[in-house]
């Protein structure tokens, strides 16, 4: 039996963590878990599953919800919640399913009570990927991917010598606006970008796919997982999201891991890993109903968010804080319906431009650039909008 802490319960990757947890209660149990604002889903999980522990945002959700439940399940809130919930000494595993660079400090926190830690959140890596996977390696601490595209690579990668790897090939839908030429994205609707074409996820990844920040995260959140320089990662648009990442070996042999696109897949593997356990209520992946994979190259003038993330990679430092706190503040602003959808990359582009980046930052430098580069942004946005 794993016991199990989650951050970020009600949310898209939360609640199909649930979903996981919940059909195999022989295999995992929730110890604690967190929410954000979603008092009423909260709840139900709380009924379901009965966790010892959970944190809300606010304190007033908090004198609210202890209401409402058994007295032996504590309510916390708040920062110092989080913190708690990802080191509740019960739990031996931490899903941090939480959306943003709030999701760093309970990360580390949690590697240093020796948790095993199923990554879901990648503003964390993305953030701080030297001083996580460094913190991680000083605990014996394993971090397993939950994203589908690393969950793809590692399980490629089966313990082949590293020596061996030529190229990690990750795969992108292209997002809502796949078909759209840039000149047509200059009026599109809030609407129009949450329509994902194969997955359901929630609304801040839903537009970062269709910027394609995403992938340009999930490239760092790579280079981090499996120390892979950015010379070594390639993106590939592939619009069926069948094949979910590929490895290609010095002898050009290419190992590609192949599913539904059904997150509960990768979120279960990293709850079971080593082992595998049957996926309840799935359909197979018959390929003859599929038909067809396509593959075409990525346009880095019109997916502009992937290159700046190529660039800041490489750049190093703290470029990528820089250019994954430039995008929440924009994406909630365009979430907001405050900005258009091209001043995204447009508000990204220029943090980066503007920040001078600090190699091997600590963590209170990286705390201080992320709150500044959302300050910039912001004042970037009440001057012009
Ligand atoms: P959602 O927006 O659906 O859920 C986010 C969760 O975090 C909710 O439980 C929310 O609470 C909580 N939350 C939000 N803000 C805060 C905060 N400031 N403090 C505490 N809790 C907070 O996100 P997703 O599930 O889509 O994504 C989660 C992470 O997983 C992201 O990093 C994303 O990139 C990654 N990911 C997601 C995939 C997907 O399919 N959705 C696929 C691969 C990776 P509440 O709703 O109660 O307010
Ligand atoms: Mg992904």
């Amino acid at each position: 039996m794993k016991k199990i802490s989650l951050l970020g319960a009600t949310g898209s990757i939360g609640t199909q963590t649930v979903d996981v947890i919940a059909s195999n209660p022989e295999s995992f149990s929730l110890e604690a878990l967190s929410m954000g604002r979603n008092l009423e889903k909260g709840l139900e999980i709380i009924n379901k599953l009965s966790p010892k522990l959970v944190c809300v945002q606010k304190k007033e959700d908090a004198e609210k919800l202890q209401h409402d439940i058994p007295a032996q399940t504590k309510v916390v809130y708040g920062d110092t919640g989080l913190i708690e919930v990802a080191t509740f000494p019960d739990a031996e595993v931490l899903v941090n399913a939480v959306i943003g660079s709030v999701g760093l400090a309970p990360t580390l926190a949690a590697i240093e009570t020796g948790k095993t830690i199923a990554l879901a959140n990648k503003e964390t890596l993305v953030t701080a990927g030297h001083i996580v996977m460094e913190a991680a390696s000083k605990h014996n601490v394993r971090i397993l991917p939950v994203d589908s595209e690393h969950s793809a690579i590692f399980q490629c990668l089966n313990g082949e010598n590293e020596k061996e790897i030529s190229r990690l090939i990750l795969t992108g839908s292209g997002g809502s606006f796949r078909d759209r030429k840039r000149s047509e994205l200059k009026n599109v609707t809030i609407e129009d970008a949450l329509n994902h074409p194969n997955w359901s996820m929630g609304a801040k990844i839903t537009i970062d796919s269709a910027t394609m920040m995403n992938k340009g995260l999930e490239v760092i959140e790579a280079h981090w997982f499996f120390d892979m320089p950015y010379e070594k990662i390639d993106v590939v648009l592939h619009k069926e999201s069948i094949i979910h990442s590929m490895v290609e070996f010095i002898d050009g042999s290419v190992m590609a891991h192949l599913g539904n696109p059904d997150m509960r897949i990768p979120i279960q593997y990293a709850l079971s890993f080593p082992e595998r356990l049957e996926i309840k209520g799935s359909k197979p992946l018959n390929l003859w109903e599929v038909g067809k994979l396509h593959f075409s190259q990525v346009d880095y003038e019109r997916y502009r968010c992937l290159a700046l993330a190529f660039q800041a990679g490489k750049e190093g430092g703290t470029m990528p804080t820089v250019l994954n706190a430039a995008n929440e503040v924009a994406v909630n602003h365009f979430l907001k319906g405050n900005i258009e959808f091209l001043a995204i990359e447009e508000l990204v582009e220029r943090s980066l431009d503007e920040h001078e980046a600090v190699q091997n930052a600590s963590l209170e430098q990286i705390v201080e650039v992320d709150a500044q580069t959302r300050e910039f942004v912001q004042s970037l946005i009440t001057q012009r909008w």
